[in-house]
């Protein structure tokens, strides 16, 4: 069976390098005599596993000394409790930028735990933008500012940061290694690692030091980072597997070039759609051009019938989960970085060919 061109917004296309080792390595990992997935999360070969996928991780994102790495599990959703649950200290309120459905997810769940100021949002506009930070007034009795840094559903990321006083936390779930980023503005970075990192199952937390160790008395042992930090995300069995793949797509992104020539790829096979796209008769994109993400690009026609013709055709061809999310519809392409430049090329020859055949 070929591949196909794989779409999804996450869990998503790997590198094929990667997944041959994976398969070169799965009954018996190098002398080991056994699989990855059967090994204990204590033993010497899994021990080496997480420290080297957390040094290349610390290596490729430039992580400084102060932070933490921890590999856990329960999602980025799982995070959306506990970072208030242990970032909630002073004021017991966190300042959040609204642009979008997993934003309102986490806001959601803020409130649970302290009072929540939406300092702005773009709800005005269908999440299509990213709101202007120059206009941002950011009180400074908050405990954090929460922002999620591309928004997977509607296409769009933040291309700057707010400064802050008040540490700045960051769901980088979708766009997290696609470029390089100055970790050091960030109080706490966390992602699912099923689009850009590797497998479902492990969720990456980069903290820093100071944010450790303040926890709300109620807050469950799994779900205080200290408990993580104190065991180096062994407290219990982690996602071993997820992990293991991880350290080799971590591999891969420095065969690559690193971060630097990740990004420029990225650019260039989302400039190569959204160009098509621009000039397109028959597609658009609902997207302010400032705010475009690199990772997730949403499109449509003007009619329900012709883009559900797009998807049968476009499945049919090879061009595989291009759906839009179930609450906006219309198309989206979600091009992470193991989506190879020519998955981009075909797609857009694809679309040109469909449109030829309509307008
Ligand atoms: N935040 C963002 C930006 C996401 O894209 C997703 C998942 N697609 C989530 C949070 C939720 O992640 P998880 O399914 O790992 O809980």
């Amino acid at each position: 069976m070929e591949r196909v061109y794989n779409f999804s917004a996450g869990p998503s296309v790997l590198p094929v390098s990667v997944l041959e080792k994976v398969q070169k390595d799965l009954v018996s990992f190098g002398n080991a005599g056994m699989s990855v997935m059967e090994m204990s999360h204590r033993s010497k070969e899994f021990e080496e596993i997480i420290q080297k996928c957390e040094a290349l991780l610390r290596e490729i994102l430039e992580i400084p000394t102060n932070y933490k790495v921890l590999f856990l599990q329960g999602g980025a959703s799982t995070q959306f409790s506990m970072v208030p649950l242990n970032l909630l200290k002073h004021f017991q309120t966190a300042a959040f930028i609204n642009t979008g459905s997993w934003s309102k997810k986490a806001i959601s769940e803020a409130k649970k735990y302290g009072d929540v100021k939406i300092i702005a949002s773009s709800e005005d506009k269908n999440y299509s933008y990213i709101p202007k930070l120059e206009d941002l007034y950011i009180d400074p009795s908050i405990d954090y500012l929460h922002i999620t840094s591309n928004n997977t559903i509607e296409g769009t990321k933040f291309s700057s940061f707010p400064t802050t006083k008040a540490p700045l936390v960051a769901d980088f779930s979708s766009n997290i290694l696609s470029e390089p980023i100055d970790v050091s503005k960030f109080g706490l970075i966390y992602a699912g690692a099923q689009k850009n990192i590797g497998p479902a199952g492990l969720t990456i937390v980069i903290i820093r030091d100071d944010l450790i160790g303040h926890a709300n008395t109620l807050c469950p042992t799994m779900l205080d980072y200290k408990t993580h930090v104190g065991a180096s995300s062994l407290y219990n069995t982690p996602p071993t597997f997820s992990i293991y793949v991880s350290m080799l797509v971590l591999e891969w992104i420095k065969e690559q070039g690193g971060l630097k020539q990740i990004h420029e790829n990225n650019l260039l096979k989302a400039k190569l759609l959204y160009d098509f796209i621009d000039q397109s008769p028959l597609f658009s994109s609902p997207v302010e051009i400032e705010s475009r993400s690199l990772m997730n690009i949403p499109f449509s026609t003007s009619s329900e019938e012709i883009n559900k013709q797009f998807l049968v055709e476009a499945l049919a061809n090879g061009f595989v989960n291009l759906e839009g999310h179930r609450s906006v519809g219309g198309m989206r392409a979600s091009i992470y970085n193991a989506m190879p430049v020519e998955g981009i090329e075909k797609l857009v020859q694809f679309m040109s060919q469909f449109e030829k055949n309509i307008v």
